[in-house]
């Protein structure tokens, strides 16, 4: 038998092992900008065309690259960053193992421009999929201008991967946003097709913070800052006000690269207990700096996860600081947990002086300034009285407009379930399958009421977004979807990626009902709503249908698009889930929701009800 095994081709081998390190544009960004920093730029400027598929350019003023060194830096294992074995211990720079440029060049068409500072002349250099086509003197200024265009040109396997450009961009912002991050001191610019979506100038990590994410987040900021023998951390956290229900902003980087780390995570989030909602997320900007020789920072080839040699040492001295900074934060003025007693929180510096002691109240919610969660903390009808009108007027003509028919003749295309068949019996007799005084709510969150042949229970927001989301479905598809006219409109202040999705999402948005302009700096002004959702607070509807569609809800087909906008405003609006009900309230909505074709389950595929069999209840007693 003649021999099977074979070498692959170097190109090959490039082309594969790009695919570990290059897997999307944002990853081009991440690698071209870190060599950027390691070659000392002050200023890089990041421009993409179409998402980075037809091109992603990195401009820097950075050291430059002689002639020699421009051909060499696309050679694989090419560095300049490490000589020796030991060097990877002791690494102060980004890039280490010579593999980025080498993996682009395999995978796009590239055009270097590079110039060292006290070069009389520059080189010109040209790679198509990892074969040098022509390099040349050229007139150019110091430093790097990398263009790499047309990526995965040669893959079409992978290119055909790529997802739609709203997302490549996001991602492309994100990134970009956590080098900005790292790199507070270096003047950064992104454009994406000719716009800017970020400029940002020198400044300190605060600033830093408050340019890439608004004074929204700055505001909120409380230091962080611990020194020890093993570790150094600090930055910023966000006191429990800033704390938020999506998208939490949260970072943590050690020696100036970006990291994930779980396991550190819990060291902060576990501070917040009890004094955020439990499904708020804290938001945080921590620093640490370690010694090199103690992490492993090459268990991932995307080099976001490390290991660091004493984790749990490092876990305690973390939990200890964002603590007292929450107890500093807590002394200091303006915050009142209004109750009497508390938990002492053990405080990381023995000797500081400061009261730590954190006062809290279980029942505290940093949300308590805004709507949503006054809601939560008063009883509906006296307190929240637009709740109550809110809730009824969207039930209104929705009952008319939906024939009387009883359920069960409605149900299930997709076969019965024992949960419709269990109501359906009585459903259509007039008082439906309850008797009203036989509901309960617990919890402010689940709706408990006698089915046919057992016990059945409701997630009252759930109940409540999929009667809303096939209401608002229907009058979408019918062209009935009304606007309405703010008296104020609203200022809606966004990312750039959101800002991105959001004139994406333009059109679609304009034919619901939605109206709003730009007023530059990333600022939008919302002047129309659906009339449906037109007494929701406006800036949290359009969030949540931004937020949405960034985690893909939103698709982009015309179908589904309308349905993950019905859905994405039915979340927006649908009564939350620790807002006490009334009987009448809870009657109401059963009756709505089992009317409707399949109330088992929302668009997206969680239970809204579940039943206890009475089998199952006769067995715990058993
Ligand atoms: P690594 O960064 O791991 O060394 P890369 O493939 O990213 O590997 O880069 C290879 C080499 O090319 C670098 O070590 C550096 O010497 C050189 N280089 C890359 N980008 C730049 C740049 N923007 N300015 C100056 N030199 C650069
Ligand atoms: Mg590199």
């Amino acid at each position: 038998m003649s021999d099977v095994i074979r070498l692959l081709p170097d190109s090959v081998a490039n082309q594969i092992a790009a695919g570990e390190v290059i897997q999307r544009p944002a990853s081009v960004i991440k690698e071209l900008v870190e060599n950027a920093v390691d070659a000392g730029a002050t200023i890089i400027e990041v421009i993409v065309t179409d998402a980075g598929r037809t091109l992603i350019q990195v401009v820097d003023n950075g050291r430059g690259m002689s002639e020699t060194d421009a051909r060499l830096a696309f050679e694989r294992h090419a560095t300049s960053k490490i000589a020796k074995a030991d060097d990877l211990f002791n690494l102060h720079t980004m890039g280490f193992r010579g593999e980025a440029l080498a993996s682009i060049c395999a995978v796009a068409q590239i055009n270097l421009r590079t110039r060292q500072y006290d070069a009389e002349i520059g080189t010109r250099l040209i790679i198509n999929g990892s074969k040098v086509e022509s390099q040349e003197p050229f007139a150019c200024s110091a430093g790097t201008n990398l263009m790499v265009k047309n990526l995965f040109y040669n893959v079409p396997a992978r290119r055909k991967f790529l997802k739609k450009d709203s997302v490549e961009l996001s991602n492309i912002v994100k990134e970009f946003e956590r080098m900005a991050l790292v790199n507070p001191e270096v003047d950064l610019t992104l454009t994406s097709n000719d716009t800017v979506l970020h400029r940002l100038l020198p400044g300190t990590f605060k600033q830093r913070i408050a340019d890439l994410f608004g004074q929204s987040v700055a505001k909120h900021l409380l230091p962080v800052s611990t020194t020890t023998s093993i570790v150094k951390i600090d930055g910023f956290i966000a006191s429990p006000e800033g704390a938020r229900h999506r998208n939490a902003l949260q970072y943590f980087t050690v020696n100036g690269r970006h990291m994930r780390h779980p396991y550190f995570h819990k060291a902060v989030t576990m501070c917040y207990e009890r004094l955020i909602a439990s499904d708020a997320q804290p938001q945080y900007f921590l620093n640490f700096t370690v010694d090199p020789a103690s992490i492993d920072v090459n268990i991932h080839p995307t080099k976001n996860e490390i290991k660091f040699e004493d984790e749990n040492g490092i876990w305690q001295i973390l939990n200890a600081a964002v603590r007292e900074s929450l107890g500093r934060f807590n002394a200091g003025p303006g915050m009142d947990f209004d109750a009497p007693a508390g938990f002492d929180i053990p405080v990381f510096n023995p000797d500081a002086t400061a009261d730590h002691n954190v006062n809290i109240d279980p029942t505290y919610n940093p949300f308590a300034s805004s709507a949503p969660a006054q809601q939560q903390r008063q009883p509906v009808r006296e307190k929240q009285p637009s709740i109550t009108r809110d809730w009824e007027r969207l039930y209104e003509g929705f009952m008319g407009e939906t024939p009387a028919v009883p359920p069960v003749m409605e149900m299930p295309s997709d076969g019965p379930s024992p949960v419709i068949e269990g109501l359906a019996g009585s459903a259509s007799d007039t008082d439906g399958v309850y008797e009203p005084s036989s509901i309960i709510q617990v919890r402010n969150k689940y709706i408990m009421a006698p089915a046919v042949s057992g016990l059945m229970v409701i997630d009252q927001h759930r109940a409540h977004v999929k009667i809303l989301y096939e209401k608002f479905l229907r009058m979408g598809a019918g062209g009935s979807m009304q606007s309405q006219t703010l008296l104020f409109p609203e200022v809606l202040s966004l990312s750039a990626a959101r800002e991105a999705l959001l004139v994406e999402l333009q059109p679609a948005l304009r034919a619901m009902g939605f109206d709003f302009s730009p007023l530059g700096n990333r600022s939008w002004s919302i002047t129309a709503m659906p009339d449906v959702v037109a007494e929701s607070n406006p800036t949290e509807v359009m969030s949540r249908i931004l937020a949405d569609s960034e985690a893909g809800v939103i698709k982009d087909t015309d179908e589904s698009l309308r349905s993950g906008l019905a859905l994405s405003m039915a979340r927006s609006v649908a009564i939350k889930s620790g807002v006490k009900l009334s009987v009448k309230e809870m009657e109401h909505l059963i009756s709505e929701l089992l009317r409707l074709p399949t109330p088992n389950y929302t668009p997206d595929g969680l239970a809204v009800i579940r039943v206890l069999s009475d089998t199952e209840i006769d067995n715990f007693f058993k």
